[in-house]
């Protein structure tokens, strides 16, 4: 396209958990600028988690003119524009004012396990994995929408006269992006679509008896579209008016896409606030036997979609984040390496962060966080390395479910995401794995991935090929661990899980 011919850059917008960022990627897939925005983490309640919607457009928009201020790029210069967000976290709005009726409620947040447990009470939480491949769980946003019709006054009635919308932020930000109340584009894309537990893995389509046993008005809903398209072009006030918005994915399957595993097999794992392992399942669509989910991986355009397993890891990066804010223990995230180089090992020391119960591969709500092995001879240097080894202990256990899965076992694993700077964690991660782990060049996988997205919908790369070319390996951890240690800390690992269940009183 004409747009296409002489820009030089696709800018991926990243609407992540705690950040919200954009990024100016070159035909190389190398970073050439960014802006990045924190937004303010709201915890009401125990096990609530909201942010503020109004403040995430804002900084969407924010972050936009930082990038593209920072490398001198305008409009111009730019074929397309990417989404990558946040899954999960529920945005209700009311289309005629553009207001959110509620805060987001974000995907950590469980307070909807009473809405999980009635549903479940009519044919337990497996009840529409069939059409969804999700159990039933407070993760995933359909609940979420439930609540805030139960609770919101009036949302109901709003809902019903086709007044307010439900998106994820991916649908928030594009509908805000190509106008709002002004015409703005209500849609999404298959991998966000499929962590509502209402959309047909088969038809890619919602699914009204699973909508009907929610009680889920369907004009609510945005439309379901590919990953790789050109939705709408970007309003008129905006930095980037009249760039085509041409990708949709997911923040893990944006990850998956950017570490360019397309092939069946192709695998990584992600270590931001939480952990997420993807497996690529090709054409197939395989239901777990061991606590993955089965979700999409992506569409591009009208070719067939293409699957993955995945195994969900609550809380790894915020166990981090738990050290510094709530214990004071750290300063700062990159510290708690420092610290916990300071000691051999963990010193008998077992951390289990349950704090929003286990996901995969457990999926217990009734799970909550311990420290186990707690000595006199303990020190917080221990306890910091606990804490990173946590994040590699729970890793194993979603590899081990994966390769049960696929009975063909990973021989090394893809890493991307915030903690993977980590010498110490990367180590033992090999260490317990058995397996190397591998850091590409371009960690910002989660955004790369977006930008690949919108890139092939408006021809600025030509094939999967093209961007497969782009990927590089940075570094390699292999294992050191001898086998003997390996199973006396996973054993030690598996006892302490087992001291979080049924906690919740
Ligand atoms: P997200 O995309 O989920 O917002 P990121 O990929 O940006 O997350 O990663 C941020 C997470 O990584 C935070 O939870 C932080 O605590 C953790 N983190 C950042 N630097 C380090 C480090 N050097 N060692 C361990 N964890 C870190």
């Amino acid at each position: 396209t004409s747009q296409t011919r002489g820009a030089r850059y696709v800018v991926a917008i990243d609407q992540g958990t705690t950040s919200t960022r954009a990024i100016v990627f070159d035909h190389a897939g190398t970073i050439v600028s960014t802006g990045q925005l924190e937004h303010e983490q709201i915890f009401p309640r125990a096990g609530w988690v909201e942010h503020d919607p109004k403040e995430i457009w804002r900084n969407t928009r924010e972050v936009i003119g930082q990038a593209l201020s920072r490398a001198d790029v305008t409009r111009h210069d730019v074929a397309a524009v990417g989404i990558t967000n946040q899954r999960e976290t529920t945005v209700v709005w009311d289309k005629n004012t553009g207001e959110p009726v509620y805060n987001a409620i974000v995907w950590q947040d469980v307070r909807t396990q009473p809405i999980v447990d009635r549903l479940a009470a009519d044919g337990g939480v497996d009840r529409f994995r069939q059409v969804c491949g999700l159990p039933l769980n407070p993760y995933f946003a359909g609940t979420k929408i439930m609540w805030i019709l139960e609770n919101v006054e009036g949302a109901r009635e709003r809902a019903e006269a086709g007044d307010l919308l439900f998106g994820t932020t991916d649908s928030w930000v594009v509908w805000n992006l190509t106008g709002g109340t002004d015409g703005g584009k209500h849609l999404t894309d298959v991998t966000n679509a499929s962590r509502t537990l209402f959309m047909d893995l088969r038809t890619l389509q919602w699914d009204d008896d699973v909508l009907a046993a929610m009680d889920i008005p369907k004009a609510m809903l945005p439309e379901i579209r590919s990953s790789s398209e050109v939705y709408g072009t970007v309003e008129a006030s905006n930095l980037l008016r009249e760039t085509p918005i041409a990708g949709i994915l997911g923040d893990q399957q944006a990850a998956t896409f950017g570490q360019t595993a397309f092939a069946p097999g192709g695998a990584k794992n992600t270590y931001g606030t939480g952990n997420f392992l993807i497996v690529n399942t090709g054409e197939d669509l395989v239901f777990s036997d061991n606590g993955l989910l089965t979700t999409m991986a992506y569409r591009l355009g009208d070719e067939k979609p293409v699957y993955a397993l995945e195994g969900a890891i609550a809380v790894t990066g915020s166990l981090v984040q738990w050290l510094r804010d709530n214990l004071g223990l750290i300063s700062s995230a990159p510290e708690v390496e420092t610290l916990a180089a300071t000691v051999e090992d963990n010193g008998g020391v077992y951390v289990v962060p349950a704090f929003s119960g286990l996901f995969a591969p457990y999926w217990r709500g009734d799970a909550r966080g311990v420290v186990v092995g707690l000595t006199r001879y303990v020190t917080k240097a221990h306890i910091a390395r606990a804490a990173l080894e946590a994040t590699a202990f729970q890793t194993r256990e979603v590899l081990d479910a994966a390769n049960a899965d696929s009975g063909v076992p990973l021989e090394e694993l893809r890493v991307d995401g915030g903690m993977v700077v980590n010498d110490l964690l990367m180590q033992f991660q090999a260490d317990v794995l058995g397996v190397p782990v591998v850091r590409p060049v371009v960690a910002e996988t989660t955004a790369l991935g977006a930008a690949y997205a919108a890139g092939l919908a408006v021809g600025f790369w030509s094939d999967l090929d093209e961007v497969r070319s782009n990927w590089a390996e940075d570094k390699r951890w292999e294992p050191q661990m001898d086998e003997a240690e390996r199973e006396r800390v996973l054993r030690l690992w598996k006892k302490a899980v087992t001291k979080t269940f049924d906690w919740v009183d």
